[in-house]
């Protein structure tokens, strides 16, 4: 049986948070692991140019944290080819040749592209005027990531279900113009963790300063988890709580702790019960958060120390991207008749 190949992406923005390790990288560990797939892990440098295009003295030191990150959880570079979209220009050159044939009414509903225009500024506006070509077109780039590599499943949030659908339809466009059977359509492997909010309740993420880092040192998860809101009808010690209308711990814990019901059931008493505070709860979840992370972040120091060996890493996942990509794109222009002059 041949291996399904599997594709998936991160950009380049810093260091990873808890988020992004249970929302995506157990996906991407699950299937790695499993056996019977051919995974392509790409941090994704040039998405962090649509919309950051001003700065770009971070971008190289934020490969490098992500490929910490990434190695230290277990992603295996004997199992997974890690690599860097920039390092491999077939991804561009397909790019280019899917966007004359992907109508411009396609970008411009995304749905994703108007909450990047809404985060690039509230006035509507001045939004607008911000939008560059490459921003518009990142649907496009991010078919093309998928598509070079002939990517048969994306492991992916709810939330980015559109980018698939957007990649499936460019991968039909493209067979139906050129009346062949190359493209598969990639379909989406949905991650069945619930999305984790940031200690404040809403969405997690390093620009809301809300999160948990995967490197964060044991010090600062505690004094994060510390401000992480509770049950807001909670007034004294002496109230029972309710697990329920517990905003961040109980919700935490039920990741952490998802495979050990006793200590679920133990939470959801002493807090029904008035057994427990809030703070000496929120001190057993980040030991708990402490103790599943403390591996990963030994290997992290160890991975960090040894920057050379990160980086063969990388270029030899470039190297391995770069000749399927080299296969792919050698197909494509004999398919339209793009001689290889
Ligand atoms: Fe949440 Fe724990 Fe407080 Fe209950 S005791 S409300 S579970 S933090």
């Amino acid at each position: 049986m041949t291996a399904k190949r599997l594709m998936s992406g991160m950009r380049p923005t810093g260091r990873l948070h808890l988020g992004h390790y249970f929302g995506a990288l157990t996906n991407w560990l699950h299937f790695q692991n499993m056996g019977g797939f051919d995974p392509y892990f790409s941090i994704v440098d040039w998405h962090a140019l649509t919309t950051k295009y001003q700065n770009t003295s971070e971008v190289k030191g934020n490969i490098f944290e992500i490929a910490l990150d990434w190695l230290c959880v277990g992603i295996d570079p004997e199992l997974s080819t890690i690599y860097v979209q920039s390092a491999v220009p077939e991804i561009a050159e397909l790019h280019l040749l899917f966007s004359m044939l992907t109508p411009h009414n396609w970008v411009e509903r995304e749905p994703t592209l108007k909450d990047m225009v809404r985060m690039l500024d509230n006035d509507e506006a001045a939004a607008k005027e911000k939008v560059t070509y490459g921003l518009l077109g990142y649907p496009v780039l991010m078919a093309s990531d998928i598509l070079t590599f002939r990517g048969e499943c994306v492991p992916v949030g709810k939330d980015q279900e559109s980018h698939l659908e957007f990649a499936r339809a460019v991968a039909r466009r493209f067979n139906h113009v050129f009346n062949v059977d190359y493209f598969p359509e990639p379909k989406p492997e949905f991650t069945t963790t619930p999305l984790l909010k940031g200690v404040d309740g809403q969405k997690m993420g390093k620009s809301f300063n809300n999160d948990l880092k995967i490197a964060d040192t044991d010090g600062d998860t505690t004094k994060k988890v510390k401000q992480m809101i509770t049950d807001r009808t909670r007034i004294a010690k002496s109230d029972p709580g309710h697990v329920d209308l517990c905003e961040v711990p109980w919700p935490w814990y039920n990741v952490i702790d998802r495979d050990k019901p006793d200590v679920l059931a133990l939470v959801k008493e002493e807090c029904e019960t008035a057994q427990i505070g809030c703070v000496a709860c929120k001190s057993r979840l980040a030991d708990h958060i402490n103790d599943y992370f403390r591996p990963f972040r030994e290997k992290r120091e160890k991975l960090a120390a040894n920057p050379e060996q990160v980086h063969k890493i990388i270029a030899h996942g470039n190297q391995k991207a770069r000749k399927v990509a080299g296969e792919t794109l050698a197909e494509v222009r004999d398919i339209m008749g793009m001689t290889n002059w």
